[in-house]
């Protein structure tokens, strides 16, 4: 199994503004099922798009694929608002950690590691997701599902993992998954 260079990665995250990172295991992750029902009532963006429920797969099938990696990692950005109760100010600021998140997926796949990365939201690239049309997605090298569409509870993983997971004030902490092997 190949392991992480943490020094490496240490030195090259030193580079971007990742607030806090681990390391882990992804095999004792667990799928929720009120994570997919929460997607299935309350979000939107249910059966829109190929990065969301249900064309990500069942809660058993998103289970077994993260448990099909050696190792993981997690890790947070910080942006700031003017006014946290503005959702379109909140939201524009994940383009920056999604452009960030490519850059450590990057990183890892230039240390010869196979990456499948979960992120923030739901995928918007296309103007219409071509999951509506039953069509393939265009692209999914790009494309990340987010952390919530696997079933996976963040604020739990941050939690045992002893990270940040609420700043207060007009701070937001969007946080990335990605998974190695
Ligand atoms: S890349 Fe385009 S087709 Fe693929 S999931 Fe994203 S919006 Fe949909």
């Amino acid at each position: 199994m190949k392991i992480v260079d943490q020094d490496k990665f240490e030195e090259f995250i030193a580079q971007y503004p990742v607030f806090e990172y681990r390391l882990i295991d992804p095999k004792p992750l667990r799928t929720a099922r009120r994570v997919r029902i929460i997607c299935e009532k309350e979000c939107q963006r249910y059966h829109s798009s190929w990065a969301c429920p249900p064309a990500v797969g069942t809660l058993e099938e998103c289970e077994a694929k993260v448990h099909s990696y050696d190792q993981a990692v997690i890790f947070s950005s910080v942006a700031e608002v003017r006014d946290i109760l503005d959702f379109e100010a909140v939201l524009a600021t994940r383009r920056e950690h999604e452009k960030l998140t490519d850059s450590v997926a990057g990183f890892f796949a230039g240390e010869g590691f196979e990456t499948f990365t979960l992120s923030t939201e739901s995928c918007d690239i296309c103007p219409r997701c071509s999951w509506l049309d039953g069509e393939p997605c265009r692209f999914p090298q790009r494309m990340h599902p987010c952390i919530e569409s696997y079933g996976l509870v963040v604020s739990e993983i941050v939690e045992s993992e002893k990270m940040e997971y609420d700043l207060g004030g007009n701070s937001i902490l969007w946080f990335s998954l990605i998974l190695l092997r």
